[in-house]
């Protein structure tokens, strides 16, 4: 199978962990979404450690549980987005792929709502 080395999503750089999920302007758009709504002050991730620090921290605003979440949800749903775009030439905008995300996001911690880690985790999302 004859897969390209240039990021399918931009076709800018090459595609590496790094560059998928936090150089591409495709999934910086994505963090700037997520990011909008848990964080008043970061924009986005600027290295993969970063992002695997932010999604272990805690704020009042954004608990570790909702990050870890919402970081989850990016990633699975950007890896998806990538296969699609490679392997049946589909993509998404990504406002839309955001929708899925939002949606990934809101079945995570309705499905678990009983725990109590999960308790306000809706309201903080919707907020
Ligand atoms: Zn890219």
């Amino acid at each position: 199978m004859l897969i390209p080395t240039s990021c399918c999503l931009c076709s800018v750089s090459d595609e590496t962990r790094d560059h998928l999920f936090v150089d591409c302007p495709y999934i910086k758009i994505l963090w700037g979404l997520m990011l909008r709504k848990l964080s008043g002050s970061l924009i986005s991730f600027t290295s993969w450690t970063q992002l695997l620090g932010w999604s272990s921290s805690d704020s009042t605003t954004s608990p570790r549980t909702l990050r870890s979440i919402a970081v989850q949800a990016t990633i699975y749903h950007t890896w998806t987005e990538r296969n699609n775009m490679v392997y049946r030439s589909q993509t998404l905008s990504a406002s839309d792929l955001f929708r899925l995300v939002d949606r990934t996001i809101r079945n995570t911690i309705s499905a678990r709502k009983t725990r109590k880690e999960f308790k306000n985790l809706m309201v903080l999302w919707l907020i």
